[in-house]
């Protein structure tokens, strides 16, 4: 029976797939499964967020990894036989979904950002190529079809707690012959530019670490946060690199961004592309940003960010 069976670790991760499993399984009428960890909440949220079946995973012993999971998961799949999984491209999702993909003997694509279902039922995965600058469309010609998104992508669906549908639970895992002898926790910035309302983002055109002091105050006067090109986080060090957005950093969805002295190379538009409205503050007219933007000034950014800061002031009082 073909089905849809979305995968993640995370509740909200897991909300955002099932939007698109949901979107994907209804024109055709088939199932959409939530396979996600016990976490006691009985699996009920996923039910009102678009699930059919909700298949809780049993905890792992804090020694095991998430591989445990996989022999459970693929035995499960060769039964049920779903036509598409879906997990979030996350590390730990990336690296399970290759797993999976090798277990279950399929293809993977992964970073979709988009999916569709054409009339003969091939399922198309769109994902970004060339850094960026063009869209492959991917299809598979075996089966399921794997593929991993981004989170965010999707937003999550408004929970209808009136939808029914069924939980069960799957055996524990059977022994790993993976050990996890120690977790670290990876340094990160405190702030989270992914959530963020409003991002500052400072680039190249910025010439001592410590002007970034102008973008914060630009930062708290909106209500968001700083966030930075690749060359300030990898080459410069003036940041840490969480707060890179792009390519090979993190993708925003702020409603503001407001770039200050950043060109605007495709790497770093990829990664703004979901922002509601993009400024930039660029003393070259010709600065490519100025083709992402709704709004530019060409400008020096030591005489428009202080102007800037001076107007919010005023307008909000502090
Ligand atoms: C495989 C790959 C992956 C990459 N991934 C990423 C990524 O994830 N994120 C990313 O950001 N980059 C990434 N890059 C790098 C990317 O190609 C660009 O080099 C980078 O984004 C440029 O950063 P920038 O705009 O800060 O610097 P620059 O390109 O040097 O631009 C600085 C800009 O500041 C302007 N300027 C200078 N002084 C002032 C001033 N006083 N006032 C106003 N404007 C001023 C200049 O006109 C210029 O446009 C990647 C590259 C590759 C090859």
């Amino acid at each position: 029976m073909p089905g849809v069976w979305i995968f993640a670790e995370k509740k909200d991760l897991a909300q955002e797939l099932l939007t698109i499993g949901r979107e994907l399984a209804s024109p055709i009428g088939v199932k959409v499964t939530a396979i996600v960890p016990d976490q006691g909440d009985q699996g009920d949220i996923y039910i009102a967020g678009g699930a059919d079946e909700v298949v809780l995973l049993s905890p792992l012993a804090e020694d095991m990894s998430l591989d445990a999971w996989l022999p459970v998961i693929a035995a499960e799949a060769k039964k049920a036989d779903p036509d598409l999984i879906l997990l979030a491209a996350t590390a730990r999702g990336k690296d399970f979904a290759a797993r999976l993909a090798a277990r279950l003997e399929t293809g993977l694509c992964s970073n979709c950002i988009a999916l569709h279902r054409e009339e003969n039922g091939t399922i198309v995965m769109e994902r970004l190529a060339y850094g960026g600058a063009a869209v492959q469309q991917v299809t598979c010609p075996t089966r399921p079809v794997i593929a991993t998104i981004p989170p965010r992508t999707f937003a999550p669906a408004p929970a209808d707690h009136g939808r029914l549908g069924e939980i069960r639970k799957l055996p524990p895992p059977p022994p790993s012959p993976v050990r996890v002898i120690a977790r670290k926790t990876k340094e990160r910035s405190s702030q989270d530019i992914t959530e963020a309302k409003a991002v500052i983002c400072v680039g190249r055109g910025m010439e001592k670490q410590e002007d970034i002091n102008i973008a914060r105050q630009l930062a708290d006067l909106v209500g968001g946060e700083v966030g930075c090109t690749r060359p300030i986080s990898e080459e410069l060090h003036w940041l840490p690199d969480d707060l890179c957005i792009g390519l090979s950093g993190v993708q925003v969805k702020p409603d503001l961004y407001i770039g200050l002295g950043v060109s605007g190379q495709i790497q770093h538009v990829t990664g703004i592309r979901g922002a509601r409205v993009i400024c930039a503050v660029n003393k070259d007219e010709n600065a490519p940003i100025f083709q992402a933007a709704d709004l530019g000034i060409v400008g020096d950014l030591y005489d428009v960010t202080p102007k800037l800061v001076e107007e919010l002031q005023k307008a909000t009082g502090r």
